[in-house]
């Protein structure tokens, strides 16, 4: 008699079915100095126009502007898989002549999203509950500088425990191959230093194929990734047209591979790691922060007990239900 079968193997298609219908969501930050091509990358990242209505101010105002968050959403459909993405912005970050703190509005804005959550998990309608957590953030760095300014190492020390970071050089095509390897290297081993942990990337299963672990490991080792943002579309003579940047000596093309790293951190977010990073979001930094909050409330002591976690503020609406 043939072997007969239970019919677990369609169980992937039911999960499948499941997620697709539901839609993914995703939060995407973009921090760094303002300039350095951020809103030009998700522009082309997401072939979107996300930034239509920014205004930038000038050069007076931005003096001693603070800096602010803004959202913006996205529904990306593609293949019928749905995709909102809500992209956090940070404009102003570094602009104004005193920088001292001026990343504590992140700080308070991704613990907030933190204590929202834990909010929602604690209520009663657990089942749908929004989540607004921030999966990942673009930190621009610059590629006219020496590696990382003092500003770069105290926002990432800042937020390096409470969401994954993926460090990018901007304006690549600034930089000489041989440039950008140095400055990557410097970088790398500045935030070895500084001891900054960022984004680590999942080993590579080993039964995967040949082609997806050398492409896994091509894109471990671009990290930081160099990359060159365009909105427009060029076209060279009798060649396709391409994303990029028109020189009078050249065409820098966003998505070829010779040119910058475009094409691994679009692949490494979109198409490899996007359910990696929530999930590290969701089981490591968030479960940190609920850690340390409910640390922070059965601590010994009268004092000790009130004392929030790390820097602040552990949500209130916790506090009947543990002294019950
Ligand atoms: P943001 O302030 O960081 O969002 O920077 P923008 O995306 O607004 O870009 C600022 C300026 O840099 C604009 O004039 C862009 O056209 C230009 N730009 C954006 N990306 C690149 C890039 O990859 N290389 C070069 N050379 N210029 C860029």
């Amino acid at each position: 008699m043939d072997k007969e079968y239970v019919g677990f193997a369609a169980l992937p298609n039911q999960l499948h079915r499941k997620s697709v219908k539901k839609g993914f969501d995703f939060t995407l930050m973009v921090a760094g100095e303002s300039g350095l091509g951020k809103s030009t990358l998700i522009n082309s990242l997401f072939l979107t126009n996300l930034y239509e209505d920014r205004q930038l101010p000038a050069a007076s105002a931005r003096l001693t502007q603070t800096l602010t968050i803004e959202r913006r959403g996205v529904e990306i459909e593609e293949g019928g898989i749905k995709v909102k993405l809500t992209l956090v912005d940070t404009p102003g970050f570094g602009d104004s002549v005193d920088c001292s703190d001026c990343w504590l509005p992140v700080v308070h804005f991704i613990e907030e999203q933190f204590e929202q959550y834990l909010r929602d998990e604690s209520g009663l309608n657990r089942k749908n509950i929004q989540d607004s957590r921030v999966h990942c953030c673009l930190y621009f760095i610059s590629p006219f500088g020496r590696g990382l300014r003092p500003l770069d190492v105290a926002f990432l020390r800042a937020v390096h425990e409470k969401v994954n970071i993926i460090p990018v050089i901007g304006k690549a095509d600034a930089l000489m191959p041989k440039e950008a390897q140095a400055l990557k290297q410097k970088i790398r081993d500045q935030l070895k230093e500084e001891e900054i942990n960022i984004y680590q990337f999942p080993d590579c299963d080993s039964d995967e194929d040949e082609d997806f672990k050398r492409q896994d490991a091509e894109m471990k080792e671009s990290i930081p990734f160099a990359v060159v943002g365009s909105c427009e579309v060029v076209r060279d003579g009798e060649t396709r047209p391409v994303r990029g940047r028109r020189y009078s000596w050249g065409t820098v093309e966003v998505e070829n591979p010779h040119h910058c790293d475009f094409l691994n951190l679009r692949r490494m977010l979109v198409q490899t790691h996007l359910q990696d990073l929530k999930e590290v979001t969701h089981d490591l930094l968030y479960e940190g922060y609920r850690a340390r909050c409910l640390q922070s409330l059965t601590r010994p002591g009268p004092r000790a007990s009130r004392r929030a976690p790390r820097r602040s503020r552990c949500p209130c609406f916790l506090w009947p239900r543990l002294r019950s």
